[in-house]
């Protein structure tokens, strides 16, 4: 007969285990066994970027798009690029977006998906651009909490090893 795993009613001790033998039963308050398996788990997504490619492909050129409506009597300028105008209803072209903005909103996370864990805890930040009607939710690094206020001046920063992710872009405070 196998060893049964080991019984913990701690869910810490759990954890602990897990990472050892990736195996444990936890028992709850009421005296419920639950055998608790660790294994891998990974998977690749085929993902389309359809129209938003041309957001992405500049962000590698180091370039912020936004997009434009283009009917005459409305032309609202998207941060965030739409491909149809959420006003109105009729296509958007794509523009350049300045490299500069302020800092409209900010938030730090302490939690945070796979992709920012490394950089956890972090700042997420809403930036207006001079004449745009909407915002980009961006990271800001290279500051502290104390140091953010809301007007501050910021410019964009891009990977210069792009991985075609939001992640290809951040802003920072601008500096002098
Ligand atoms: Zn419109």
């Amino acid at each position: 007969m196998t060893t049964r795993p080991p019984v913990f009613s701690k869910f810490r001790e759990v954890q602990e285990e897990l990472g050892l033998s990736g195996r444990a039963i936890y028992r709850d308050a009421n005296g419920i066994d639950s055998l608790i398996i660790r294994y891998p788990y990974s998977i690749n997504y085929i993902h389309s970027y359809a129209e938003d490619t041309e957001f992405f492909l500049a962000l590698a050129d180091g370039k912020l798009k936004g997009s434009k409506c283009t009917r005459k009597s409305c032309r609202t300028v998207y941060a965030t690029p739409r491909g149809h105008c959420m006003a109105c209803g009729a296509p958007t072209e794509w523009i350049d977006l300045p490299l500069r903005g302020r800092l409209h909103s900010w938030t730090t996370c302490h939690y945070g998906s796979e992709a920012f864990l490394k950089e956890t805890p972090y700042n997420l930040a809403m930036v207006e651009f001079e004449g745009a009607d909407s915002l980009l939710l961006v990271r800001l690094k290279e500051c502290v909490e104390s140091e953010i206020y809301i007007g501050m001046p910021v410019e964009a920063r891009f990977d210069p090893e792009p991985k075609y992710s939001i992640t290809d872009v951040w802003f920072v405070p601008k500096r002098g």
